[in-house]
């Protein structure tokens, strides 16, 4: 029998069937925030996201949706005034995405930073994010699905100067571009 069909544990499948409550109690909290969970989930995707992956083809990547879904999202949450779509600086040809104000300012009160208060309360936030992360690694070589991790932690990442070289940026060896403190702790499609 493969590892990836053996039977989980009992402990590991009692996670399981918590994470899908908590999932369930903030998709819950997301109808009651007036938006479906779907909008939600791209404007938190958006504030995450790095220049390069601010894009509709990487956002529905990243969801695991198809680009027509994706595109109905888009609509809804570009007619309600909460991101913009503007011609990439990078390629005319592709479509960036922003948050406006008005969406910033709604991602400060949604559901899932009461979930992350809860898990802040438990006091096992550091071993349960390290938990999870793995899960999700497994599940994305299992689906090959991207991994969309933080920049900091890709291979492409040479960190900026320090002493002498202090000011100069970070860099990027894939994209050949400087990357600011910021971009460092931002997600990336293109991250490896
Ligand atoms: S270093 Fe990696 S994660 Fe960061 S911008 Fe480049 S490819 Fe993306």
């Amino acid at each position: 029998m493969k590892k990836s069909e053996s039977l989980p544990s009992g402990l590991a499948l009692r996670a399981a069937f918590l994470l899908e409550r908590l999932a369930r109690l903030v998709r819950a909290g997301d109808h009651a925030g007036g938006l479906a969970p779907a909008q939600w989930e791209a404007l938190r995707y958006l504030a995450r996201a790095n220049r390069f992956s601010r894009t509709p083809a990487a956002l529905a990547d990243y969801l695991g949706a198809t680009r027509g879904t994706v595109s109905q999202t888009l609509i809804a949450l570009v007619g309600k005034g909460l991101v913009r779509k503007s011609e990439s600086s990078r390629d005319r040809r592709s479509v960036e995405l922003t948050l406006t104000s008005s969406g910033v300012a709604l991602l400060e009160h949604e559901a899932l930073k009461d979930l992350a208060r809860d898990i802040d309360a438990s006091g096992e936030a550091d071993g349960l994010a390290r938990g999870l992360e793995s899960a999700l690694h497994q599940a994305l070589v299992r689906g090959g699905g991207r991994a969309f991790g933080v920049c900091r932690t890709c291979r492409h990442f040479r960190p900026g100067g320090r002493g002498a070289k202090a000011g100069k940026p970070h860099h990027c060896t894939l994209l050949d571009e400087p990357l600011a403190d910021a971009d460092a702790n931002l997600v990336c499609f293109e991250h490896t």
